[in-house]
C-alpha cells in the first residue's frame, strides 16, 4: 500500500495529477471538488464533492479517511482552501504540496499594471479607460458595477446573464481555445483600450495577453493572493514525482 492521497481540485492540473497517480499500484487517490459546477468533469480515481466545513471539518476528514498526504491543486485565486489545508495538515503532521501553474510574467513589450485588489483597478479605469475587455469570471463583476462611464466587453464560457450587469456592455459566449489572431481581431473589432484580467497563468488564456502586446494595449493584472508557505510544484508531473517520493 502506498497511502491515500487527497487532491484538492477544481483545475485541469488536479485532473492530470489524479490521472497519473491513479495508475500507481496500491495507491488510493481521492479528488475533492467544491461543487460549484453543476456537471463537473470527474477525475479518475475516487471523488467527493462539497466543502469540508472549514479547517476542523477538513481535519476530521483527513483523519477519518486515513489520508497520508495532501496536494492543494485548487485554482490560483481560490485561496481559502489552501489555508485550511495548511492548518489541517500541520495539526496532523501530514505532508502538503501546492500544485500551482506558473504565473504569467510580463515581457519587454508588455505594458502591464499589477494590482492587488479590484478597487485599484477601478481607480485606474476611471482615469484612463473607456472601452475595456473585462476578462474575469462572472463572480467578479460586482466589483465593477459603479463604472457607468466605461463600456465593457465580457466573455463567458456559457451564455449566462451577467449579474449584476455593468451599465454598458456587450457579452459574447465563447470557451475557446483562443488564438493570437482571433484575440487580436476581437480587440480591434471592439476598439478595446484596456484589458483587465487576473494572473491565472496557463496557456489557454494567454493569447489575449499576446494580442495586447502586439497592439500595444495596457493590461491591468490582478496579482495572486497570498498563500501559506509549502512545498510547491509547477506541473502535474512534478507533483506526481513528489507524491511518489514521500
Ligand atoms: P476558496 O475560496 O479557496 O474556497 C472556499 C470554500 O470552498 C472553502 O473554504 C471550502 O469550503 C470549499 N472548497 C474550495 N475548494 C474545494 C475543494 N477542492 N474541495 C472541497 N471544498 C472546497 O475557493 P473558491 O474560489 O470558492 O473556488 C472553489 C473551487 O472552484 C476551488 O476548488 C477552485 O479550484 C475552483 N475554481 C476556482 C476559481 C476561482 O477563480 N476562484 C476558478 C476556477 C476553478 P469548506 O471551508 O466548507 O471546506
Amino acid at each position: 500500500m502506498t497511502g491515500t492521497i487527497l487532491i484538492l481540485g477544481g483545475t485541469a492540473e488536479a485532473v492530470a495529477l489524479a490521472r497519473t497517480l491513479s495508475s500507481d499500484p496500491g495507491r488510493r487517490v481521492i479528488s475533492s471538488l467544491a461543487g460549484r459546477t453543476a456537471t463537473p468533469r470527474l477525475p479518475p480515481g475516487e471523488s467527493r464533492v462539497g466543502g469540508f466545513g472549514g479547517e476542523t471539518g477538513l481535519t476530521d476528514y483527513l483523519r477519518h479517511e486515513a489520508i497520508t498526504a495532501v496536494v492543494d491543486a485548487t485554482h490560483p485565486f481560490a485561496s481559502r482552501m489552501g489555508w485550511n489545508a495548511a492548518r489541517a495538515c500541520a495539526a496532523l503532521g501530514l505532508p502538503l504540496l501546492r500544485l500551482d501553474r506558473p504565473a504569467w510574467m510580463a515581457g519587454p513589450m508588455d505594458y502591464w499594471t499589477p494590482v492587488t485588489a479590484w478597487r485599484e483597478a477601478i481607480d485606474l479605469l476611471r482615469c484612463t479607460s473607456k472601452r475595456v475587455f473585462l476578462a474575469v469570471g462572472r463572480q467578479e463583476l460586482a466589483a465593477f458595477a459603479g463604472l457607468d462611464d466605461v463600456w465593457f466587453l465580457l466573455r463567458f464560457a456559457e451564455n449566462a446573464k451577467p449579474e449584476p450587469p455593468p451599465a454598458r456592455f456587450t457579452l459574447i459566449a465563447d470557451r475557446g481555445p483562443f488564438t493570437l489572431e482571433g484575440e487580436r481581431a476581437l480587440l480591434r473589432m471592439h476598439t478595446i483600450d484596456t484589458i483587465v484580467c487576473r494572473n491565472s497563468g496557463g496557456a489557454a488564456a494567454r493569447a489575449k495577453l499576446e494580442a495586447a502586446s502586439a497592439l500595444g494595449l495596457p493590461v491591468i493584472m490582478l496579482e495572486r493572493p497570498l498563500r501559506p508557505e509549502t512545498a510547491c510544484a509547477g506541473s502535474a508531473e512534478d507533483a506526481a514525482a513528489w507524491v511518489r517520493g514521500i
